[in-house]
């Protein structure tokens, strides 16, 4: 009974870290990891973000975009470079 909606838990792990967060529907890897599964119809956002440490380092923004989207940029990333359009 109810099986059919127990969350799916992200099945990645870091060490003795496991994900907590929920996977989505039909995958085994949430939002933050998708892109671990090389059959997920996302892409890797193309987008630099800065790092707060002293050293001057930037690094790749690994958010997932959806692969029917046309931007390689994430919402946070299209806002940051004011790209952003609305559709409605
Ligand atoms: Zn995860
Ligand atoms: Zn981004």
């Amino acid at each position: 009974m109810g099986d059919h909606d127990t969350p799916m838990i992200c099945r990645f792990q870091d060490g003795d870290r496991q994900c907590i967060q929920r996977a989505i529907v039909h995958y085994e890897y949430c939002i933050r990891h998708i892109l671990l599964d090389e059959t997920a119809p996302y892409k890797r956002c193309q987008g630099i973000t800065k790092s707060n440490s002293d050293e001057d380092t930037s690094v790749r923004c690994t958010n997932p975009i959806h692969i029917n989207r046309p931007e390689n940029l994430c919402s946070t990333h299209l806002i940051l470079l004011g790209r952003r359009t609305r559709r409605n």
